[in-house]
């Protein structure tokens, strides 16, 4: 590979992202001697082989991880995401994101993450229900409410949920429901955490249209990722008077510069399984990132907003669904052209805040409806907006490193109270 296919390589790279946008952060901090180091570095990391017996009786063999970033704060917290590109750097970029999101919300969690390498889409419901079972069987000396407490991800659900709740029970003998969120209501979860990730999405771009004078109704926003935070997002948008005017996921693009009828679209995803073929919008070619709109919100992978495409984002602000869509480079590209940013550890912050409210549901045995839940998720969300804004205005700083100087300040204030065993 020459040095510019090396350093394209090096810009995708999750783990190599998640820890100059730290170093950014933490270089304006003035941190005792060494304790950089100590919060950089994953506290624990787990590969299990996961054997499988497939439906025609042959047998298969998948990787899991496990990465538990940081406890300091709290049990590790964090999703399990079932897809075919899972690698142990990226499960440890994605733990180390939620140790700081969990920090800029201010909830009593440290930060985890875990990953099968999987094609859920080819596997049988049987098969997925084997294979999640084998994990969290496997995992089950790590898991528990106290200590690591997993929840969906990228191609993870509410269902897959209640089947580690269910082993993890089994292995317990006594029902546990607070060991995972994310749970279908009937299984112990919680009102409203479905929505709550493109709800604490909605909550902080009406907080940076407030900043920067973009009325939101109006507005035009593309969604590039229409699964569950991508169209959640563009859904409660949309009810705020803004026009989703283009929409993607792994089938295509589409656009309708007059606005996407969203709950139409998500009828049809669901009995299409992807946007493309919407009636009244029309495929989209060029990238969406690109795309002409007022508030672009990536809510797909990571790295797809890059130094080769920065300058050609059209977007006011970028509100970031997805963990990790934009690189170090183009934040940098997209700062100088005064690209309003809202990073994911605070802009995605809305599933974990109300995976919080379910675990503490959970403890209690007392459940809220809905409308609390919304609530209180609206306030923990504009109090983290207002803190990381303020930083952000303090120190002349974008966002991104405003957020993470909020969280290292919080989880470094932690470490000094609490101190390091010898
Ligand atoms: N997977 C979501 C995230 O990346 C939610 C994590 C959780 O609720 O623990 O924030």
């Amino acid at each position: 590979m020459g040095s510019e296919g090396a350093s394209i390589q090096k810009e995708l790279d999750p783990l190599g992202n998640a820890g100059r946008q730290f170093d950014e952060a933490a270089s304006r901090l003035n941190l005792p001697a060494g304790l950089r180091e100590v919060i950089k570095h994953p506290r624990r990391a787990t590969i299990v082989s996961l054997p499988v017996q497939m439906d025609d009786g042959s047998f298969r063999v998948f990787t899991g991880y496990r990465v538990q970033h940081s406890i300091v704060r709290g049990p590790a917290k964090g999703g399990i995401r079932y897809h075919p590109d899972v690698t142990l750097e990226e499960v440890s970029a994605l733990a180390a994101w939620m140790t700081w999101k969990c920090a800029v919300v201010n909830i009593p969690f440290g930060g985890g993450k875990g990953g099968v390498v999987c094609d859920p889409d080819k596997l049988s419901r049987g098969e997925l229900e084997r294979l999640t079972r084998r994990y969290a069987a496997d995992l089950s000396d790590l898991f528990g409410p106290e200590s690591d407490v997993p929840a969906p991800d990228v191609n993870t659900n509410a269902q897959i949920m209640a089947w580690i709740v269910d082993t993890y029970s089994m292995h317990e003998r006594r029902t546990e429901y607070a060991v995972v969120t994310g749970k279908p209501l009937e299984v112990g979860g919680s009102a409203g955490r479905r929505e709550a990730t493109g709800r604490g999405l909605l909550f902080c771009v009406r907080g940076a249209c407030a900043h920067l004078g973009i009325p939101l109704a109006g507005a035009r926003v593309a969604v590039q990722g229409f699964g569950n935070v991508g169209s959640v997002s563009a859904d409660l948008l949309a009810r705020d008077g803004a026009r989703i005017v283009a929409a993607s996921d792994v089938t295509g693009a589409i656009e309708a510069p007059e606005g996407l009828d969203v709950p139409a679209l998500i009828r049809w995803v669901e009995d299409h399984r992807g946007v493309l073929g919407f009636p009244g919008a029309r495929p989209l070619s060029p990238p969406i990132v690109e795309h002409d709109c007022d508030i672009l919100i990536p809510a797909a992978l990571e790295t797809q907003i890059t130094r080769e495409n920065a300058d050609r984002i059209r977007a006011k602000i970028v509100a970031e669904g997805a963990n990790g869509p934009t690189s170090p480079d183009a934040d940098r590209i997209l700062e100088r052209r005064n690209v309003f940013v809202i990073p994911d550890i605070l802009c995605n912050s809305g599933g974990v805040t109300v995976s919080y409210f379910e675990w503490v549901q959970n403890r209690m045995g007392y459940y809220w409806p809905e409308d609390e839940v919304n609530s209180r998720l609206e306030r923990i969300m504009t109090q983290a907006f207002a803190d990381v804004l303020a930083k952000s205005l303090e120190h002349r700083v974008n966002m991104r490193v405003a957020a993470f100087m909020v969280a290292i300040e919080r989880v470094v204030k932690v470490i000094m109270l609490r101190g390091v065993y010898a």
